[in-house]
């Protein structure tokens, strides 16, 4: 499929994919290569790099399944904020995949580490590789929940509208659950609502 280049990482591919799936169950590794499939389409179609994009999906859920305890010691070790913790894997394991990616995978590119960090609650202020990364995530083939047609006609028009289109639904779905939101969740949705408009 894609050959890297040294530019961005130590391993090639190969070596990788097979460090991820090693990582993971069948089901998030097939997730993780829809991402990756995605990520690269989207780098296609809104001019970014496809070897940056393939890099970032294929490590994104690289903690995902890590034990709390892993993750605990990796936010402790690289100084994280820990706060996160209070919130579970689900919004620790960005956070800590992107010190694993500098670690196991020789990833110095902030711009690859900051879309692996902000793939699940999103940022203020985002990249074109991270709105890339934190779109693809949720529109990769095997998802499949309502609206997600929707995202993915919205993500084929405007990046930016397709961010937005995923911060209000997640946003909804949590509290329609009565999820605990993130603070950074909050912070990242009041900027991306209000872009373009005066206040
Ligand atoms: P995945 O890792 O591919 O399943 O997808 P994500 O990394 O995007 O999201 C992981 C989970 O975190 C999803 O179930 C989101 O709904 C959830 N999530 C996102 N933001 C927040 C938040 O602010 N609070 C809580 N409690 N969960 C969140
Ligand atoms: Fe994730
Ligand atoms: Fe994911």
């Amino acid at each position: 499929m894609m050959t890297y280049t040294n530019q961005y990482t130590t391993v090639t591919r190969e070596a990788l994919l097979a460090h991820v799936q090693s990582k993971m169950s069948t089901k998030r590794f097939k997730h993780v290569l829809g991402v990756e499939k995605t990520a690269i389409a989207l780098a296609e179609k809104y001019g970014s790099s496809e070897e940056a994009a393939s890099i970032a999906a294929l490590i994104h859920d690289y903690a995902k399944e890590l034990p709390m305890s892993e993750m605990k010691s990796v936010i402790e070790t690289a100084g994280l904020n820990p706060e996160m913790l209070n919130f579970g894997s689900e919004i620790c394991h960005g956070p800590v995949a992107t010190e694993l990616a500098k670690k196991d995978f020789g990833i110095t590119s902030e711009d690859i580490l900051n879309a692996i960090r902000y793939h699940t609650v999103g940022a203020v202020q985002m990249s074109l590789l991270e709105k890339i990364i934190f779109v693809a995530d949720f529109i990769e083939p095997g998802r499949s929940f309502p609206g997600v047609d929707t995202a993915r006609a919205i993500a084929n028009q405007d990046l930016d509208e397709a961010v937005l289109f995923e911060m209000k639904h997640t946003l909804t779905y949590l509290i329609s659950i009565e999820a605990r939101i993130y603070p950074e969740t909050i912070l990242a949705y009041n900027a991306w609502v209000t872009k373009g408009k005066k206040n």
